[in-house]
């Protein structure tokens, strides 16, 4: 998956534009940047990759979703329904206006439950946020009737997912407002970014002020903007762009790397009858970022885990006992280690995170094994990994 693996005279091309001009700003500088504008050359190659109306560059995907958020009205108080298995990201975008995270039950998809989604649902539920989890999607036509039927916004965590398309539509592109990271380890990277897309042109304009201070961007002079809204610093940098740019202009290929890369692991994996395969939910398609499967139980998934590292079989990780992806260790978050006080109103929307039990999230992610995708993989080597996989995995079970 990390698109750093695939680093090269793109990338530097691109950064050595902005050094040469010496203008890392987005905005302004005009006569200066030899007509270099790297954040808007990116905006538009996603806008046309992801098929979408709108899209605009942030400093990481944590913005990203606190930004699809604010932009849509989500604040103090409201509820966001999200998923127990995702990154820690997830919730403290939630948290970082005021709002409250309600998370639920995963299914056989490793993302939102929608039976989980509709039970969770309260007068003070704003928004669904699905996380697309190692490049595959929840049941999006079942969330999308359930936002209508109660009148709830659709926000996709696509961080993971860029490449991925569900109905032939672009994974994020899909609901009110999706968001991607491009962090070091991600797909596309910038080292540290982020993208908010919308076909919705009023969150747009709020993206564009609120990411720059709420500056509304219509004076000559930078100094003459007014502020409709307050805002934030969530800019990107011309440089991260730079190198953002050269690797989305590679998307399709990096994708179509995984998605060989993918097959070979899948097919070499399916002749053992004990493995299962994540579902992805009809008219889906992975971004091959990741490849998923389930063992029969704990026990063997953690055998299986442990085989892998023996064996040298890296980038493998059973989420069951991971701090960063999963409930299950997300202490600080039940017990609201915070270093400032949050607001009461937080504290007893959390509550329910010191009792509640997630029997069926655990029935999952304790069997799940979640194996990264190398881009810069040989074919040699991947099937060579794929027998070591195998094998590993038989002495597992
Ligand atoms: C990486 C990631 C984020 C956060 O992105 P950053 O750019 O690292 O802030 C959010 N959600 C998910 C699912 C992620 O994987």
């Amino acid at each position: 998956m990390p698109g750093f693996e695939l680093f090269g005279s793109a990338e530097r091309k691109e950064v050595n534009d902005v050094l040469d001009s010496g203008v890392l700003m987005r905005y302004g500088f005009d006569g200066m940047r030899n007509g270099h504008w790297k954040a808007k050359e990116l905006e538009s190659e996603l806008q046309e990759k992801l098929n979408v109306k709108h899209v605009q560059l942030v400093s990481s995907g944590t913005a990203a979703v606190s930004v699809a958020m604010a932009v849509a009205g989500i604040g103090a108080g409201d509820e966001v329904i999200m998923p127990t298995f995702t990154f820690v990201a997830s919730f403290e975008a939630i948290m970082m206006l005021g709002a409250i995270p309600v998370l639920v039950d995963i299914d056989d998809t490793l993302t939102l439950d929608p039976q989980a989604v509709e039970a969770a649902i309260t007068s003070k539920t704003k928004a669904i946020m699905p996380v697309h989890m190692c490049g595959s999607m929840a049941d999006l036509n079942a969330l999308t009737a359930i936002c209508k039927k109660h009148n709830l916004l659709l926000i996709e965590d696509a961080c993971q997912a860029i490449g991925g398309t569900y109905n032939k539509k672009p994974l994020g592109s899909l609901g009110d407002v999706g968001c991607f990271s491009f962090d070091f380890v991600k797909t596309i990277t910038c080292g540290e970014g982020g993208a908010v897309i919308t076909n919705n042109e009023s969150y747009f304009k709020h993206a564009d002020h609120y990411t720059d201070h709420g500056h509304d961007h219509e004076g000559l002079d930078r100094g003459a903007e007014t502020h409709p809204f307050l805002g934030y610093n969530f800019r990107i940098s011309e440089l991260q762009a730079a190198v953002g740019l050269a690797q989305a202009r590679r998307l399709h290929d990096f994708v179509a790397i995984q998605k060989k890369h993918y097959t070979i692991l899948r097919d070499a994996l399916s002749a053992v009858p004990e493995v299962t395969f994540r579902t992805v939910p009809e008219g889906g398609e992975e971004s091959y970022g990741f490849l998923n499967f389930f063992l029969p139980n704990l026990e063997s998934a953690r055998k299986t885990a442990n085989a892998f590292k023996q064996s040298g079989v890296d980038a493998c990780f059973h989420y069951f006992d991971n701090n960063w992806h999963y409930i299950r260790k997300w202490d600080h978050l039940k017990n609201l280690k915070s270093l400032y006080p949050i607001s009461n109103e937080v504290k007893e929307g959390l509550k329910y995170l010191q009792t509640k039990t997630f029997e069926q999230s655990d029935h999952y992610i304790a069997r799940n094994i979640s194996c990264l995708i190398k881009l810069s993989w040989t074919e040699e080597q991947v099937k060579e990994r794929a027998e070591k996989m195998k094998k590993a995995i038989l002495e597992a079970l």
